[in-house]
């Protein structure tokens, strides 16, 4: 290496050395470490000088005089500003305010979602899912409900194409999962459905349901009075009571409505309940053994039962919401209250 890149090098090294010197017993360990008259490292090249030839070396000691002028003078300067006193590199601002995080969280339906799933996964029901985008052979037909029947009027449903549509219930998944698995089958589906309903203060087109369906061998009526009525006390509480009034769906035979008793007033009647002491939860009944045909289960040999619920109309009541469309807008303002609930 020849002596200006030697001097190069060292000044390069010098003046990070030096600007990044925290104070005053550093800087001076730098000066020695640079220009120290015995191992100091411009001492030692200027040393090597002497084996230059002679006509070259005026010019090379002129050139690290330079270098050792420069640095004396940088060494001086960082001295001056640690004297003063400021700190050494720039630092935070510390009175500027502070930034509010905006913290994520999971959506009110979501919430209860989980919790419908996490009490069923307690009684033994495993998650399934289906496709959004179902068959009517899926969605009506399968399911004891022939597109002329008055049920599928009900629905008055979404096509994307002929055959092809959004599915109006959750109940679909029923079937694909009877067709992938033999009994024992206990699972909760939940998921989003389509309705061409209004979008009002208590409709929308688009809404969470959930679906559960047990299958086996012996499961009779009281099987699923007993498992709504654990689920009810386990998702509202143990005092919470339960009534079945009579109803009617195709896939299920017979049917019933569910209620529970009033989760704010415990019964006694308030306006979330329309005074009545009872809020519908679910609708539910014994699977129709033609449901059991059209999956491939022998209906002689199996029975079962299921139920479907709303989580979107559940969240409404447990934390207070007056207007479903509060749900969709996505107002941060709104979701925001349901961090940590
Ligand atoms: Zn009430």
């Amino acid at each position: 290496m020849d002596l200006q890149e030697q001097l190069e090098g060292l000044q390069r090294e010098a003046e990070s050395a030096i600007a990044g010197a925290e104070n005053s017993t550093a800087l001076e360990a730098v000066r020695i470490r640079l220009l120290g008259r015995k191992e100091g490292r411009l001492t030692e090249i200027m040393r090597g000088l002497g084996q230059l030839p002679a006509e070259l070396r005026p010019q090379a000691g002129a050139a690290a005089n330079q270098v050792k002028e420069r640095l004396a003078a940088l060494l001086d300067a960082r001295a001056d500003v640690l004297d003063s006193g400021a700190p050494a590199t720039p630092r935070e601002d510390l009175s500027l305010p502070g930034r509010i995080r905006w913290r994520g969280a999971r959506h009110p339906v979501t919430l209860v979602v989980d919790e419908i799933c996490s009490v069923l996964a307690g009684l033994g029901f495993t998650r399934a899912r289906g496709p959004e985008a179902e068959t009517d052979w899926y969605n009506f037909t399968s399911l004891n409900t022939p597109l002329d029947h008055p049920a599928a009027d009900m629905h008055d449903t979404f096509y994307l194409a002929p055959g092809v549509l959004l599915r109006s219930h959750t109940s679909p998944v029923q079937m694909r999962v009877m067709q992938q698995y033999q009994p024992p089958v206990r699972v909760v589906a939940p998921g989003t459905v389509y309705r061409r309903d209004p979008f009002d203060a208590s409709h929308a087109p688009a809404f969470e349901q959930l679906e559960g369906l047990a299958v086996d061998e012996g499961i009779s009526f009281v099987d699923l009075k007993a498992t709504l009525a654990e689920f009810a006390r386990r998702l509202f509480g143990s005092a919470t009571r339960v009534r079945f009034r009579p109803s009617f769906f195709p896939f299920t035979e017979p049917s019933a409505e569910v209620d529970v008793s009033c989760m704010i007033c415990g019964g006694r009647g308030c306006s979330a309940c329309k005074q009545t002491g009872w809020m519908e939860i679910s609708g539910a009944g014994m699977v129709h053994p033609s449901v059991f045909a059209n999956a491939g289960y022998d209906p002689e040999r199996y029975t079962g039962f299921a139920f479907g619920m709303g989580p979107a109309r559940i969240a409404m009541t447990l934390y207070g919401i007056p207007d479903i469309r509060l749900l969709y807008e996505n107002d941060t303002r709104f979701l925001e209250q349901f961090v940590d609930a």
